[in-house]
């Protein structure tokens, strides 16, 4: 008899999910830190700030008002009228409250949206580099990512005829985020015209467009592509609080459809986990409409930061760097160091050199790979000046004794 093993349990969908390389990485420099060392992270993937106060006071309020039920599955209608209201205004999206479902955090409108969808061998384009967990939901619905590739020289921007050709009869969606996770890409009217063509050439697909970083944006216009000719009825928008409102642990997110898709994805989260939290979805409607001055003050502390960083990062030998235009990331190319042989250890990849950056510098950063590129690291800005300031020096130290 086979004796009982838990392990042998697990599902070929989860096992074929590898642990996000950021999780990863952030859990080595804690176990080195918790050891000791004096460990400087620009992993971190969320604002450094608190959420502003009047935010915080509704949270507070509507609990002690008694919002701690069940909501309706796609959450409380004034929550989705504000939403509704907010995209209009601020993206020139028309959508009614019944094509929106308030999420727990934009990765829920994501999974809702991708288990809507995606069948048994499905493609979804995703351009790399993308965001870590897009992969995973993807496999997890049973789909296929397929990666579009972008480097340095292109921006990180995917032309829309390299998107074109990686398009079969199989794709279901084209996965797009900007400003972009990790790269800080912005992509342009005139660049989201170009792949709204392809998209409206093939009536198999749709965008599923992440917005979540739409308010950090330093040079140009966020533009949403749902507002593009014969874009709204081909383009689910997802977007949330936790970057622009400084709120990524009260886990608040939406995404708004054509009405047979948000349905669908209403049903997928109904089966799943229901509404939102209730007094969370209060605070929501207080962080929408209210003013955007906190969420612009950050933008301010991010665009000085980003600044410093290009500076700095500009003078490292090595390395190529692009300005980023949005978000609190910056993508370098350290392929140019790859390779190299240092403490007798090689540096073959984007893996073994942040492992080394970790190791022999205190200095975690997230490698490439955990994104689909071969070549960069990501540097995350979202923490203060004083860590970012010694995170660079170490990097600058060790990419000196790279010679
Ligand atoms: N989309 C992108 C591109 C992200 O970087 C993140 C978080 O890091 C999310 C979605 C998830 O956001 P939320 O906290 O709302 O789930």
């Amino acid at each position: 008899m086979t004796r009982y093993d838990p392990a042998r349990l697990l599902s070929q969908r989860t096992s074929a999910v590898e642990e996000a390389g950021i999780i990863a990485m952030s859990q080595r420099a804690r176990d080195l830190a918790a050891e000791g060392s004096r460990i400087v992270s620009l992993t971190i993937g969320e604002p450094d700030f608190e959420t502003p106060e009047p935010i915080r006071r509704a949270a507070a309020e509507a609990m002690n008002d008694g919002y701690t039920h069940y909501t309706p599955v796609p959450g409380y209608p004034e929550l989705r009228a504000a939403i509704a209201d907010k995209l209009q205004r601020e993206n020139g999206l028309a959508y009614g409250p019944g094509d929106i479902v308030v999420t727990n955090g934009a990765k829920q409108a994501l999974t809702d949206a991708l288990f809507a969808i995606v069948d048994a061998g499905d493609e979804v384009i995703v351009l790399a580099p993308y965001w870590a967990s897009y992969a995973g939901i993807i496999a997890m619905a049973g789909g296929k990512a397929v990666a579009v590739k972008t480097t340095v020289e292109d921006g990180f921007k995917a032309p829309a005829e390299r998107i074109a050709s990686a398009v079969t009869p199989r794709t279901k969606a084209i996965l797009l985020n900007s400003p972009c996770n990790p790269s800080g890409a912005v992509y342009t009217r005139e660049e989201l015209e170009a792949i709204a063509e392809v998209v409206r050439a093939n009536p198999q697909l749709c965008v599923i467009a992440d917005e979540i970083y739409e308010y950090i944006v330093f040079e140009g216009e966020h533009v949403s592509i749902g507002t593009l000719d014969g874009m709204a009825e081909r383009t689910i928008t997802i977007n949330g609080l936790s970057k622009s409102f400084a709120m990524t642990g009260w886990r608040l997110g939406w995404l708004a459809a054509p009405t047979p898709l948000a349905k669908a994805a209403g049903k997928v989260q109904g089966t799943f986990t229901s509404g939102a939290n209730a007094f969370v979805q209060r605070a929501a409607i207080a962080a929408l409409t209210g003013d955007r001055e906190s969420c612009r003050a950050m933008t301010e502390t991010y665009r000085r930061r980003r600044d410093r960083v290009v500076q700095r990062l500009a003078a490292c030998p090595g390395l190529t760097t692009m300005r980023p235009a949005g978000t609190f990331y910056i993508f370098p190319d350290i392929s140019a160091l790859l390779g190299r042989a240092v403490d007798g250890q090689s540096l073959s990849t984007t893996q073994a050199f942040c492992d080394w950056l970790l190791e022999a510098h205190g200095l975690a950063t997230v490698p490439g790979s955990a994104f689909g590129d071969d070549r960069c690291l990501r540097i995350s800005f979202a923490t203060s000046d004083g860590e970012l300031d010694e995170g660079l020096t170490r990097l600058e130290t060790a990419v000196a004794q790279l010679g």
